[in-house]
């Protein structure tokens, strides 16, 4: 469940649980976080260091990705720290003092940790992402570093929700032919429309993650409360994108 901590960051109750993991999903009134622009590369820096702080990073190692709406994972260490972005659409690492970011506006962040392995990871999934797997991707890279799926602990974040992401018949059809179940898309009154986080938890479970080791942001539609971006809802105009962040700390 998301729920607004009193610095105004929200987090996933399931993931406060653990005492070194840090994560969080910062709001519109930390501002922008993610330049389109060369000009707005200060401000976001700066929106960003306080959106750190309120998490209680003091200029912590970061690893940002280059969302490029597909599904590869990148796995990184503190090599990758200020290296520039890595071109992928989730990170993966099993460093402590090192925290992975997406930034999304109306996209459906999905935050990972195994608590066993100590290791975290991130993908950012809209539909694009979500039909090549990224997510399903993200935990078959946890597989191969030693993770049991049973182990892993997933967040969904906020993401614009079915209620408002209709789609048109040839991005449902695309749905349909990868074999996704019916419930993933709702018709209404000739509409259709997706239903992004159904999408990502169906490809979870099948690729062992218990149905109960799954924490979803509900009511947290981007496209209706203004504490979120959404691509949707401000269209051209869009003013920004939330930080997306976990990482375990240095002990
Ligand atoms: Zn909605």
């Amino acid at each position: 469940m998301l729920a607004k901590n009193s610095q105004g960051v929200y987090t996933l109750s399931s993931f406060n649980n653990f005492k070194n993991l840090i994560h969080g999903f910062s709001t519109v009134k930390f501002g922008n976080m993610k330049p389109s622009s060369p000009g707005q590369i200060a401000e976001t820096e700066r929106n960003l260091t306080n959106f750190l702080k309120t998490l209680g990073l003091e200029d912590p190692g970061l690893v940002k990705v280059q969302q490029i709406h597909g599904s590869k994972i990148a796995v990184v260490d503190k090599k990758d720290v200020g290296k520039g972005i890595k071109e992928a659409d989730g990170l993966i690492t099993r460093n402590k003092g090192l925290f992975l970011l997406v930034f999304v506006a109306d996209c459906l962040p999905v935050l990972a940790f195994d608590p066993v392995e100590q290791i975290v990871g991130i993908a950012h999934a809209g539909w694009r992402g979500t039909l090549e797997r990224a997510a399903e991707n993200l935990i078959k890279v946890f597989i191969t570093l030693g993770s049991n799926p049973k182990d892993i602990q997933i967040g969904l974040g906020p993401a614009i929700e079915f209620c408002h992401y209709e789609v048109g018949e040839d991005v449902a059809s695309k749905f349909k032919e990868a074999g996704f179940g019916k419930s993933v898309l709702n018709s209404v009154t000739g509409k259709i429309y997706l239903d992004l986080k159904q999408a990502n938890i169906e490809q979870l479970k099948g690729v062992g993650i218990p149905k109960e080791n799954i924490d979803v942001s509900v009511k947290a539609c981007t496209y209706e409360t203004e504490e979120f971006y959404s691509y949707r809802r401000e269209k051209e105009k869009l003013t920004g994108e939330i930080a997306c962040l976990i990482g375990l700390k240095d002990e």
